[in-house]
This record gives C-alpha cells, sequence and structure tokens, in this order.
C-alpha cells in the first residue's frame, strides 16, 4: 500500500501544484443545497450532469474510502488580451476534447494509483469545489467561486479536479467557510451586470452570463444585450473586479503559446462569419458546449459583443452577415449591433433592411434605426 507521502509526491511530479484529502462522505450539506435549490439548478439534471448524484462519493464508486483532490492553476499563463476579454479564461486551454495537456496529467497521476493497487474515478458532476474545502486547500468568495489558501497567490484562478479512490487516508482539517475580508463592499456583487450574484455567497446560476452564453434560450432579451458586454462564452467579470485575485492578476506572467497560437481563430469576425466545417474544426474542439446546431448562438454572442465594442470595424461583417443569415435570432442581434455601433455606413444598411423586412427582424431595425447616431 502506497503512503499519503507518496500520493503526494507523485501528484507534483505530475504537475499539480497543490493536492488535498477528503473523506468519501456524502456531501450531504451540498445535496440539501441542490435540492432546496431546483428552480436554479435543475436545468443542470436535464443536460445530464447529475449534480444529485455527485454528492455521494459512493454512487460514483461503491468502495470509496478517500477523494484526493488536485490543484489545477488554470491561469499559470498570460492569455491573448482580446481573449481574455471575449471568452472565460478557464475555458481558453481546456482540453477535455482534445485531451492534449491536463488530461495527460490527470491520466499519469491515475496510472500510478492503478500501477500501485488503487482504483480511481474522476468524476465531473462531484461538488468539487466543496470537497476542495473540505480537505482544506482554501475557502469561497461571495462570488462563489473557490479560492486556494496555498497557489496562485490565493486567488480563485484555480481548477480542484476531485479523484474518487478505495483507500482510506488521514483527510485534512476543512475549511468549509467564506475568506473574504471585512473590508471588501462586496465589489463581485456591484460588478456583476446581470445579477446574478444574490449577495449571500449564492448564484443563481440562470443569470449568469457564462450560462446565458452557452445555454441561454432564444435570442437575447433587450435589457440583457448591453449587460452581457463583450463576452462571448463565459465571464470572468466578477474574478476580475476581486482584490483576493489583485495580486495573481499583477504577476508577470509567461505567455500561453500554445493559446496563442489559435488566438486568430477566434477572432470576433471570423466566428461571425464561420460556418460549419470552420466551426467544427477551429472552435468546437476547445469550446464544446453548444454543438454546430448552436452556430446560431455563437453568432448571435458575436454580434453582441461586437455591438458593445461600438467599433465601426465591425460594421461591414454585420452588414454581411445581416444579408446573408436567414437565422432571426442572428439578423436580429446584427440589427441591435449595428444601432449600438451607428455611423452612416449602419444607418444606411439599417433604412435598406427596413425596407425589405417583417415581424420581429422589422421591430428590431426599427429600434436599432432608433438608437444609431
Ligand atoms: S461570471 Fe459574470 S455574470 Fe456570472 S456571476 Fe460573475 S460577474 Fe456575474
Ligand atoms: S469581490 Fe470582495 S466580496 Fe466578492 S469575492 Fe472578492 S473579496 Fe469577496
Amino acid at each position: 500500500m502506497i503512503s499519503k507521502e507518496e500520493i503526494i509526491q507523485k501528484s507534483k511530479e505530475c504537475g499539480f501544484e497543490d493536492v488535498g484529502f477528503t473523506t468519501a462522505e456524502p456531501f450531504e450539506t451540498h445535496r440539501e443545497f441542490l435540492a432546496g435549490r431546483q428552480a436554479e439548478y435543475g436545468w443542470a439534471e436535464t443536460v445530464g450532469l447529475e449534480l444529485m448524484k455527485g454528492t455521494d462519493p459512493k454512487a460514483i464508486m461503491k468502495d470509496a474510502e478517500t477523494v484526493i483532490v488536485l490543484m489545477e492553476v488554470y491561469f499559470r499563463k498570460a492569455y491573448p488580451r482580446h481573449m481574455e476579454g471575449h471568452f472565460g479564461r478557464c475555458y481558453l486551454d481546456d482540453d477535455r476534447v482534445t485531451k492534449d495537456g491536463l488530461s495527460q496529467r490527470i491520466k499519469a497521476f491515475r496510472g500510478f494509483l492503478r500501477d500501485n493497487g488503487i482504483d480511481s474515478k474522476v468524476p465531473f458532476n462531484l461538488p468539487h469545489r466543496v470537497a476542495a474545502a473540505r480537505a482544506g486547500m482554501g475557502t469561497f468568495g461571495k462570488n462563489c467561486l473557490f479560492y486556494s489558501n496555498n497557489v496562485a497567490r490565493q486567488s480563485s484562478w484555480v481548477l480542484p479536479i476531485a479523484v474518487v479512490i478505495n483507500q482510506k487516508l488521514a483527510p485534512g482539517d476543512p475549511t468549509l467557510e467564506m475568506g473574504c475580508p471585512d473590508w471588501c463592499r462586496n465589489a463581485c456583487i456591484a460588478a456583476c451586470p446581470t445579477r446574478a450574484l444574490k449577495g449571500n455567497g449564492t448564484i443563481d446560476p440562470r443569470k449568469c452570463i457564462s450560462y446565458l452564453t452557452y445555454f441561454g434560450d432564444g435570442l437575447t432579451p433587450k435589457e440583457l444585450r448591453e449587460p452581457m458586454g463583450i463576452y462571448v462564452y463565459g465571464c470572468d467579470r466578477c474574478q476580475n473586479v476581486c482584490p483576493r485575485n489583485a495580486a495573481w492578476l499583477a504577476a508577470d506572467l509567461p505567455v500561453n503559446e500554445k493559446v496563442a497560437a489559435k488566438a486568430g481563430a477566434f477572432d470576433l469576425s471570423a466566428l461571425l462569419r464561420m460556418d460549419k466545417p470552420y466551426f467544427e474544426s477551429q472552435i468546437w474542439p476547445h469550446m464544446f458546449y453548444m454543438s454546430a446546431d448552436d452556430l446560431w448562438r455563437w453568432k448571435m454572442n458575436v454580434s453582441r459583443a461586437m455591438g458593445n465594442t461600438r467599433d465601426p470595424m465591425y460594421t461591414d461583417d454585420l452588414i454581411c452577415e445581416f444579408e446573408e443569415n436567414e437565422d432571426q435570432r442572428v439578423q436580429a442581434m446584427c440589427a441591435w449591433a449595428l444601432g449600438r455601433i451607428g455611423g452612416e455606413k449602419a444607418k444606411t444598411a439599417l433604412d435598406r433592411f427596413l425596407r425589405k423586412s417583417a415581424g420581429l427582424i422589422r421591430e428590431e431595425v426599427t429600434d436599432a434605426l432608433a438608437q444609431c447616431r
């Protein structure tokens, strides 16, 4: 039987900067939390996330004894600025499809456990942040994110990975608490543009920009278009404004060359004009919550982001996409974006669209013309 020290040593060799241990007892408080908030989290069950099942490690592995938590710093290297502005950082180097980074390190760690007679499972639905806090590795913020006690200057740019195993190991001392300083006047709550954060350390995920960008239903309502700003997929606003993250944001980080190499593919103009083959080869392997059938949502998000830049450099793209895309949700947002950017060219195009449009699109174009300066 291998010792805890040997497991810690191997986790470091696999590139994990921190590792913790907790028992395989059910996460009872989290289960009660989910049960009491079905209105906010019921959607997660319908998309197959099985969050309730994940609260009991023994439902994942019958003879589970311990949950090992490996801590990954996903913002160890800097990302291109325009990508950080439009995409949540945790998605920029996500290898869950390509399996060319983190997945290989997890595999190597599990291989070590297996070679030493330990079974392991890496469930996607176990409450990994709660597990990390129960292992004593960090605390929570009022933005509902997890802050490390030990790595990345104690910031929230970390991803705890829960590994359920069938060997008993001494657990850490839990730090299941809110770690925000008294002097922070709830900067995250004030900064959340869609009022998703409730102020008591909980969130309504359905109002969060991250959720809205990849699971939002239909055409984004008018009152959310401006608050959702320039984010296309994900949102980091409540982390960017948090003083607990300031030290890491000030760190001089080396460039993530792997992400920099694909930055051109994520240019807004390229995304607005992309077709299915482009999406499937360049985008989906890295950001996969939406399938090719949801290309309209990508384009709707991109056109909304373009509009919120208020930069006339996107006017031509928006005009072309309106004329060539038959999806009304995309057309509506292109019209809205043209109205928000304004200028003679946008106005002329909107006048032209008005003459040949009806119904919803006519309404959108009329509103866009009214705000066009
Ligand atoms: S990620 Fe964005 S939308 Fe979601 S809670 Fe944070 S600031 Fe609000
Ligand atoms: S912004 Fe303030 S209240 Fe929000 S998580 Fe950071 S420290 Fe806590």
